[in-house]
């Protein structure tokens, strides 16, 4: 029965990890890397090994996620809980709130366990693993040292014993997260201007800020928002300029920026033609 459920969670979060970040590498990285360019946040690609590296480490962090949610159904475990199975126990409003709770509580919690990798002690044996991405792609989103995955992975033990909680919000909360974080490694800034001036943007973290974590391993420690990061003041100083930057090259329509390049070549061309001619 446990080996059943283990094999059962192992596929569901493989898939997910796939349907997800699949889609997003073929988009950014294979089929319109042209057409995306200007969103780019670091103008060089990773390596083939990088992605291989990646995969690998998120394959092996489902290991441990699956043996983490088989502990959460152990009944001696989830009768202390607070899991419930009945949606009409607390309603509906309650169980969209408890996804935003769960948000919540894993913003916190990320923002902490982060830091506290980041300790010179902890650093090598828990968070190395994930910084081996200096510049991440989609599939570095779960590439964790085992013992990176059990801390990562144990945020559903805290949600699911701090606050009521259904097992299809738990689901809805995986899925946000999952898809936040593979924004967050994407190498891509997706955000409109608009929304970064937005009084949301300002506090919505972006694929910027965390990628600036990768590049520079200091600062930008949060997951969904800036708030901790601004709380107790760890965002980069270059954050707000390099978002900026970013965002107003973005502006530039592609058709705009290959117009450009290609009444560039053409002055430098006819110029070259005007030397050329100019010779006796
Ligand atoms: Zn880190
Ligand atoms: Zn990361």
């Amino acid at each position: 029965m446990e080996s059943k459920s283990f094999f059962l969670f192992y596929l569901v979060l493989t898939l997910r990890y796939l349907l997800i970040a699949g889609p997003a590498f073929l988009i950014f990285y294979i089929l319109y890397k042209q057409r995306f360019s200007r969103l780019r946040i670091q103008k060089l690609f990773p390596e083939k090994g990088d992605y291989y590296r990646e995969i690998a480490y998120s394959f092996l962090t489902f290991v441990f996620f699956s043996l983490i949610g088989v502990v959460l159904l152990q009944p001696e475990v989830k009768g202390h809980s607070q899991l419930y199975s009945e949606i009409s126990n607390y309603g509906w409003g309650y169980f969209i709130l408890s996804i935003f709770l769960a948000l919540l509580l894993h913003d916190l919690y990320f923002y902490w366990t982060h830091r506290m990798m980041h300790h010179p002690k902890l650093f090598k044996l828990f968070h190395l693993t994930h910084h081996k991405s200096t510049n991440p792609s989609p599939w570095a989103a779960f590439a964790f040292s085992p013992l990176e995955a059990i801390v990562e992975g144990s945020i559903i033990f805290v949600i699911a014993f701090l606050i009521p909680i259904h097992q299809y919000a738990i689901l809805a909360f995986l899925l946000i997260m999952t898809l936040f974080n593979v924004y967050g490694h994407l190498g891509y800034e997706l955000y409109p201007k608009w929304l970064v001036k937005s009084n949301l943007g300002k506090w919505l973290n972006t694929s910027t800020n965390h990628n600036m974590h990768h590049k520079y391993f200091k600062g930008n420690y949060g997951l969904y928002t800036r708030i901790w990061d601004e709380v107790f003041k760890t965002t980069h100083a270059d954050y707000d300029k390099t978002l900026l930057q970013l965002i107003e090259k973005a502006k530039l329509k592609s058709d705009d920026t290959f117009n450009q390049t290609d009444s560039a070549s053409l002055s430098a061309r006819k110029r070259t033609a005007e030397k050329l001619s100019a010779r006796p």
